[in-house]
């Protein structure tokens, strides 16, 4: 006996055709909401990834650490969380360096920063201008008098000196994100120690609306930490539990208040340094050999 085939009706076929157009329209959806934005690089590139497959939790042994206390060190400023409730204080001046005739830039970031201007010219051909980077408060005050999406003194990364505002020649504002060298940075700063201060994604949490020229230094490995995870600064503390240990590539990291001014670190540990992060805490990290 032949066995009977199976056909569809009509009114399937019909059916098969609309989720098949409905579905190609949602993809479409997505694909225009982000190009919209100019940052369409790949599927993988909207997706957020957990933290713990980022950094590793490392246990040590009480003989595998030593103390240190806070005041021998020189503390960076790199990883700062500047913003509108977490304000600078006034008498906190970075020490600077210039560059060309209009700008200065803390000295903290000037040799990462000319390193990812060359890498930037290399890789598209295009050279990044500076229009803004250190700035002292009563310029701020100056800014925030006139424009109404300036923050106010104090708020401003630009009084730390680890920000910059580029453009291209061709491109600037938020045409930037359009130039070769826009999206390449956006791609590519972490790995100078730079961020993408203010995503387009993040407009809730920094409250500030996208930016793609504000460049701001973090130093490596935290660009690279902070990239990955698709955060933005003023979540990154969150992801450390207070004095405990994580690596990341081949750096160890703590975060925490160290409140008697004393803190425990690997003894194989070297190049250690300890950033405050203006919330009252401080990030030591350091580089395992
Ligand atoms: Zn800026």
């Amino acid at each position: 006996m032949e066995k009977a085939k199976r056909k569809f009706t009509n009114r399937q076929i019909v059916l098969i055709i609309f989720a098949f157009v409905l579905i190609c329209a949602f993809l479409l959806a997505g694909y225009f909401y982000r190009y919209h934005y100019y940052e369409f690089y790949g599927f993988f590139d909207g997706m957020r990834v957990p933290e713990r497959w980022i950094l590793k939790r490392e246990t040590y042994y009480e003989d595998e650490l030593s103390e240190f206390s806070l005041s021998q060190f020189d503390i960076s400023k790199s990883l700062t969380l500047v913003n509108t409730q977490y304000p600078l204080q006034k008498d906190e001046l970075p020490e600077l360096i210039s560059v060309g005739e209009e700008h200065e830039i803390s000295k903290e970031a000037h040799t990462h920063m000319q390193k990812l201007f060359a890498a930037c010219f290399e890789a598209t051909g295009e050279k990044l201008s500076i229009t803004s980077s250190f700035r002292t408060a009563e310029k701020q005050e100056a800014i925030y008098a006139v424009n109404e999406f300036a923050v106010p003194p104090g708020a401003s990364e630009h009084q730390c000196g680890l920000a910059v505002d580029v453009r291209t020649e061709a491109h600037a504002s938020l045409n930037f994100i359009k130039s070769e060298a826009g999206k390449w940075l956006a791609k590519n700063a972490h790995q100078y120690g730079f961020i993408i201060r203010y995503p387009y994604w993040a407009e809730d949490v920094t409250g500030v609306t996208y930016e793609p020229w504000h460049l701001r230094y973090v130093g490596v490995p935290h660009a690279q930490i902070i990239y990955r995870s698709k955060i933005v600064l003023e979540e990154y503390a969150s992801l450390y539990k207070e004095g405990e240990f994580y690596s990341f590539k081949n750096f160890v990291i703590t975060h925490g208040t160290f409140g008697d001014g004393t803190f425990r670190f690997p003894d194989d540990a070297e190049n250690i340094v300890v950033s405050s992060d203006n919330m009252g805490g401080y990030f030591i990290w350091g580089e395992i050999k």
